[in-house]
């Protein structure tokens, strides 16, 4: 029997191992959960019937997932269960982590017989409950092949390169999100300035070429409603676009948009506060003009 185990239930982990638990149920497959706060976990079980787990059992599964903050976080519940851990294992973090923690982590469970894979995720909450997250993959394309089958919370998977390489992906991408939410958050507060109507504003820039995700599916619905519905942190956003800093100073790029934009989010973190939502950002362009985006 195929043992799966699924680390994190948090926004995003909780419904991707609800869907990991209905496919184990129709493959015969054995799915655990684990949770730092226990009681998630327990409530996980009762509703789609998989096994809470100790680290040291989740350890011994056959595919082992995580979705954690950052690199860090996985690097602990990894140091506790590195000596549990079972040759021949695959470990897929899910988390939007950092392409050099990939690089040591893949290597530390080489050294044991178990291939990492980098699959950070893209979709949201809302994708992730449908099923439908975009998976980018780095590592090994064989043992993506291997996982495949798992990744049962997918839309669409892409293995975009070798280990670290669906880290920097996901990264970039999120660091595009700043730049467009930021850049439409500046352009919205400015025309609230020229007394133009926002909601009149966002219906023609959403016919035109300034549209975005966030001018489309973002801002209409968390910013000028006032809602800002915390589902994806901004204090998650500010690590990804440093992450994408990380990256182009690792490669020597020259990034200075992603740059500027990676720093103002952290202001906005600071300002307004890491757990809540990342359209609330646009609160710190608020205080800089004097104007609600509303
Ligand atoms: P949440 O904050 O909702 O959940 C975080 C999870 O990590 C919880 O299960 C939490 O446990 C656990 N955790 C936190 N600290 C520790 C620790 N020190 N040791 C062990 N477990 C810990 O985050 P999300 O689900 O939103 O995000 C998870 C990852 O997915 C992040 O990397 C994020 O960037 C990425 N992501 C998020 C998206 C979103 O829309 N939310 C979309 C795409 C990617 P506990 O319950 O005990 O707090």
């Amino acid at each position: 029997m195929t043992t799966l185990a699924f680390l994190g239930l948090g926004a995003m982990g909780d419904p991707m191992a609800a869907h990991l638990a209905t496919h184990a149920r129709a493959h015969g497959h054995r799915a655990l959960v684990w949770n730092r706060t226990a009681a998630k976990a327990g409530a996980h079980a009762a509703a789609h019937g998989t096994h809470p787990a100790t680290l040291a059992e989740a350890a011994t599964a056959d595919v082992i997932f995580t979705c954690l903050p950052t690199s860090a976080e996985v690097d602990e519940v990894m140091n506790q269960m590195r000596p549990h851990l079972r040759p021949g294992a695959t470990w897929v973090d899910c988390t939007s982590g950092h392409p050099d923690a990939a690089t040591r982590q893949a290597a530390e469970l080489a050294a044991q017989g178990v291939t990492f894979l980098d699959a950070p995720v893209s979709g949201g909450t809302a994708g992730a409950r449908q099923g439908r997250l975009t998976v980018m993959v780095g590592g090994d394309a064989a043992a993506l092949d291997a996982a495949r089958p798992h990744l049962a919370f997918a839309g669409k998977v892409v293995h975009v390169g070798g280990t670290g390489s669906g880290f920097a992906v996901k990264a970039v991408n999120n660091a595009l999100l700043g730049v467009t939410l930021w850049a439409t958050g500046e352009g919205l507060a400015v025309l609230g300035r020229a007394g133009v109507n926002l909601g009149a504003a966002l219906d023609v820039i959403n016919a035109s070429s300034g549209r975005s995700n966030a001018s489309e599916n973002l801002i209409p619905q968390r910013v000028l409603t006032r809602e800002f519905p915390a589902t994806f942190a901004l204090g998650l956003l500010a690590k990804d676009a440093g992450i994408a800093v990380d990256l182009t100073q690792g490669v020597q790029g020259s990034a200075p948009v992603i740059a500027q934009v990676a720093a103002l989010l952290r202001a906005a973190q600071h300002a307004v506060g890491p757990a809540e939502d990342h359209t609330a950002a646009l609160k710190l362009i608020e205080a800089m003009n004097a104007q609600e985006i509303r």
